[in-house]
C-alpha cells in the first residue's frame, strides 16, 4: 500500500464538511490511517506551499489556509497519489469532475476544500513535514 498526504482545508471545516469528505474518501476504498485538526502557522503554511511562493495568489493562498482550523491526514491505497488525485478532482471546482470532492464542496479555485500530495516524492516530505512515525497506525 503506498501512503498519500491530505488536508482537509478551512473553508470545508468551516461548513462542518469533515465527516462528507472522510465518507467520499473511504467509499472509494482510500484509509485514513492517521488524522489531526490543527490550525496552521503563517510559517508552516509558507514552508508547505513553498513551491507557489512567487505567484501572484501566494498571499492570499497563506491567508486562507491559516483563516480557520485544517484536518490533516494519512491516506493509504494502491497508488494513492494518483488515486486520491482522481478523487479530489481539477483544482478548479468548475473544472471537476462528478463524483469528485471539488465537484461536490469546492466553492472557487482557492477554497477548493481539499489538498492532496502531487507525487511520491511529495507525499512522503509532507507526511515527515506534519506526522510523526509513532502518530502512524498502518
Ligand atoms: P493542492 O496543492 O492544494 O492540492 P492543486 O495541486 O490542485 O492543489 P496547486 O496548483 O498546487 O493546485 O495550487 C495550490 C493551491 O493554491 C490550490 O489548491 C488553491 O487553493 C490555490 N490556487 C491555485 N491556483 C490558484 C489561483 N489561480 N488563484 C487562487 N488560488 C489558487
Ligand atoms: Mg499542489
Amino acid at each position: 500500500m503506498d501512503r498519500t498526504f491530505s488536508i482537509i482545508k478551512p473553508d470545508a471545516t468551516k461548513r462542518n464538511l469533515t465527516g462528507a469528505i472522510n465518507k467520499i474518501i473511504e467509499d472509494n476504498d482510500i484509509k485514513i490511517i492517521a488524522q489531526k485538526r490543527i490550525k496552521l502557522s503563517k510559517e508552516k503554511a509558507e514552508g508547505f506551499y513553498d513551491v507557489h511562493k512567487d505567484k501572484p495568489f501566494f498571499s492570499d493562498l497563506i491567508e486562507y489556509m491559516t483563516s480557520g482550523p485544517v484536518v490533516i491526514q494519512i491516506l493509504t491505497s494502491d497508488n494513492a497519489v494518483k488515486k486520491y488525485r482522481d478523487v479530489m478532482g481539477s483544482t478548479n471546482p468548475e473544472n471537476a469532475d462528478e463524483g469528485t470532492i471539488r465537484k461536490a464542496y469546492g466553492l472557487n479555485i482557492q477554497e477548493n476544500s481539499v489538498h492532496g500530495s502531487d507525487s511520491e516524492e511529495n507525499a512522503k516530505k509532507e507526511i515527515e513535514y506534519f506526522f510523526n512515525e509513532e502518530e502512524i497506525v498502518g
